[in-house]
Parts: structure tokens; C-alpha cells; sequence
């Protein structure tokens, strides 16, 4: 699998905007962007607790990484909050609504007539949009889960 979101890339983000890219917060991002499926603060924290990184870092730095827009915030079917770190660049997350597990898809030219339509009733210029899509994965339909 090609990984587009290399460390490069986010060193680059931190620098450019003036923030260390702090061991920790480093650990924190390796973790959500290695990751299969989307995670709780809570989960994150957990894994993370034997590298010596505490709840309260990981809070800070996921609430940091996703007003980067470098996480994607999103929910499962319960309701729960979770993170996941989507490609930079234009890519969107499919998400599992049952056990969170995680597509990403290219979504070149995806909502361009619904941002055309808008720009043309509202006026506005539209320069961008965050999309999620949710689903049951293949799995979870099978097990009976959906
Ligand atoms: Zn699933
Ligand atoms: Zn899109």
C-alpha cells in the first residue's frame, strides 16, 4: 500500500505553522495514521500508555492534530467520537459504523455539482468541504451485525 501521508508531510505542516513536533505528539500521530480503523481519545490513550504518554497529551494533541484538519473526527453507530487520519490531500474516509474499520477513497470532483448549485443560490465562493460517508463493512454484514 502507498502511503501518500508520509512523516515528511506532517513534519512539514508542524514546521510551517511554528508548532514542535514533539516526540509525543509524534507517537500519538504514528498511531492514528498506522491505524486500520478509527479510534477514541480513550483507545489511543490506552495504547499509548506504555510509550509514557499521558490521557491528558493525548487529548491536547488530537484535539491540535484535528484543528490542523490532519484528523478527521467522525462517529460509530453508538454515537461514539472517533478520530482518523485521512490522506492529506483530497481523500475521504468510509467509515464502518460498527466496528469503525476504515476505507480511504479518492474523492476527486465528488460533490462538484452540489457545490456548483450552492455557489449559484448562495453567492458564495467554495473553495473546499469535509465529507465522511458511513456504512457496515462487508464483515459486520456477514456476522450479522448490521
Ligand atoms: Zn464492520
Ligand atoms: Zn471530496
Amino acid at each position: 500500500m502507498t502511503d501518500p501521508q508520509s512523516t515528511h508531510d506532517i513534519e512539514a505542516v508542524f514546521r510551517e505553522k511554528g508548532i514542535p513536533f514533539t516526540r509525543q505528539r509524534r507517537l500519538i500521530w504514528d498511531h492514528f495514521a498506522g491505524a486500520d480503523r478509527a479510534a477514541t481519545i480513550t483507545e489511543a490513550a490506552d495504547a499509548l500508555r506504555s510509550d509514557g504518554v499521558g490521557q491528558a497529551t493525548v487529548y491536547r494533541t488530537v484535539t491540535l492534530l484535528s484543528d490542523l484538519g490532519l484528523l478527521a473526527r467522525v462517529q460509530d453507530r453508538r454515537g461514539e467520537i472517533c478520530y482518523t487520519a485521512p490522506p492529506i490531500g483530497h481523500s475521504h474516509p468510509l467509515i464502518c459504523g460498527v466496528c469503525r474499520k476504515l476505507v480511504r477513497f479518492e474523492g476527486d470532483g465528488d460533490v462538484k455539482e452540489l457545490e456548483a448549485r450552492l455557489a449559484a443560490e448562495t453567492g458564495f465562493s467554495i473553495y473546499g468541504h469535509h465529507l465522511e460517508v458511513y456504512g457496515i463493512c462487508a464483515k459486520c454484514r456477514e456476522a450479522g451485525r448490521g
